[in-house]
């Protein structure tokens, strides 16, 4: 184990221990360093030397290479990344311990009296944190981005002074998190993912992302999807005291709703809050496909909840530019059109992508499979796919699930045979999709680079 410097935090009352040094570890060591704490950083791994740098900048003590547990256990209290499980032994020794352990959000939320937007989900949050927070700052307000984007929100409350902050929230974050408020929660929607961290069973995971409001009160709001199933059965379990705003594509799911909820009616966009009816075309709306109708229904309401002009709201969602690795569009080679969907990593993402899509697509899908049922893809592919790029190291699964429906499957092992095997197969006017389904560590570093090299490989065709 390698060390630095002098550890010892022994006989200091306010002892904080930060377990993990990415990017929301070393902004609340950052915070905590500000707020006076004795402070220590753990990393059982290698820190990256730009956050090696700035805990240096900052006279921060940290380790690397694993964890001093006798160090580690005289905190007063630990703030853990999300990444590393509860199950992990030196987050359980602590819990043993009585140490109260919590999540970076939890920490720096206390040390701000801005207004918390939080978004979770299992699908969209990046892309609803991105517009509410365009929608905002758009309007002129003071506002921060944060959560599982950008720089961290512990590290924005150590340097900024925003009135507001938007959060990305993700399970893991919330499962730490005690006595934090949102004035406004979004609920997108629970499909089943990262079920190894809750013991596999989908109620565990629909109950840690209903954390998200568990301290509000009738003076904030949660805006969920009235149409996914598995919000729909918890939301009666949960005593929520925010108001609560639905929204459906679907105008007959929300028809008892008399006000403030949001639906899709004749291809517009209408939501209604506080006697308001905001509308805009679908068309206009500059994120497509189903799905994003469901994120710019919960980006317009937060919106509105905020008192933002209608026409000021309206432009910000006719203006969002799509992010990285979400149904980006690539480029046209020859009349075929090659869309990045590299962060669809489960089912669900891929079933709004190929529904979202007009021409003949060849699809390229694969990676680490995370217990995927590829049945329920079945109707689209049918509809949509007229040739399967596999681009993972086992694709058994998926030969087994389309070759019935699909006349031709052929397999690859790296972005660029998988492009140029796509390319041969598409005509012109077809779409080629990179939609996995997977994660893709099998073959990438991260969905990042899987999306980067297919980009790469497209650009070189
Ligand atoms: P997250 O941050 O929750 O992973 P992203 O906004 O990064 O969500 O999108 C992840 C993937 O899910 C992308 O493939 C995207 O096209 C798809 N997606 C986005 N919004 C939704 C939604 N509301 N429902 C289902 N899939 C979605």
């Amino acid at each position: 184990m390698k060390h630095n410097e002098s550890l010892s935090i022994v006989h200091c009352p306010l002892s904080i221990v930060i377990l993990g040094g990415g990017e929301s570890g070393v902004g609340s060591a950052i915070l905590a360093k500000k707020q006076g704490f004795n402070v220590l950083l753990s990393d059982s791994g290698t820190l990256k030397n730009e956050y090696r740098q700035a805990l240096q900048d900052n006279g921060i003590k940290f380790e690397e290479g694993g964890h001093t547990e006798e160090i580690v256990l005289q905190a007063s209290e630990i703030i853990k990344s999300p990444g590393i499980p509860n199950t992990a032994k030196i987050v359980a020794a602590a819990v043993a311990k009585g140490i109260s352990v919590v999540s970076e959000i939890e920490f720096a939320a206390r040390y701000t009296n801005a207004q918390m937007i939080c978004i979770t989900g299992s699908n969209g949050k990046t892309t609803t944190t991105s517009l509410i927070y365009k929608i905002m700052k758009d309007a002129g307000m003071n506002v921060g981005l944060g959560g599982n984007i950008g720089k961290s929100f512990a590290w924005q409350v150590a340097s900024e002074n925003f009135d507001y902050y938007v959060l990305e929230l993700s399970s893991f974050q919330l499962d730490n998190m005690y006595d934090f408020r949102a004035n406004v929660a979004i609920l997108l929607n629970i499909t089943p993912d990262h079920l190894d961290r809750y013991d596999h069973k989908l109620e565990n995971y629909a109950r840690s992302k209903f954390r998200i409001a568990q301290n509000m009160t009738q003076d904030d709001a949660f805006i969920y999807c009235a149409e996914d199933p598995v919000t729909m059965q918890y939301l009666r379990e949960f005593d929520i005291k925010a108001q609560k705003i639905p929204f459906a594509l679907n105008p007959s799911s929300i028809i008892n709703q008399k006000t403030d909820y949001a639906c899709i009616h004749h291809q517009i966009l209408t939501s209604m809050y506080n006697n308001e009816t905001f509308t805009v075309l679908v068309e206009e709306l500059s994120l497509k496909g189903k799905h994003n109708q469901y994120n710019s229904m919960a980006a317009t309401l937060a919106g509105q909840v905020h008192h933002i002009k209608k026409d000021s709201i309206r432009e910000s969602l006719r203006t969002f530019a799509n992010i990285e690795h979400r149904l980006e569009h690539v480029l046209k080679v020859r009349g075929v059109l090659f869309i990045n969907d590299s962060k669809a990593t489960n089912i669900n993402s891929a079933w709004y992508a190929l529904e979202s899509m007009e021409a003949p697509t060849v699809w390229i899908a694969g990676g680490t499979d995370k217990g995927n049922d590829y049945r329920e893809l079945a109707d689209l592919v049918r509809q949509k796919v007229k040739a399967i790029v596999c681009l993972g190291v086992d694709n058994a699964k998926i030969i087994a699930a389309f070759s019935k429906i699909v006349p031709t499957i052929v397999e690859t092992c790296s972005a660029k045979d998988a492009v140029q095997a796509a390319y041969h197969l598409a005509a012109k006017g077809d779409t080629v999709l990179l939609s996995p389904a997977c994660a893709s560590f099998d073959l990438f570093k991260n969905y990042e680079d899987r999306g980067q090299q297919f980009k790469e490989a497209v650009k070189n065709l």
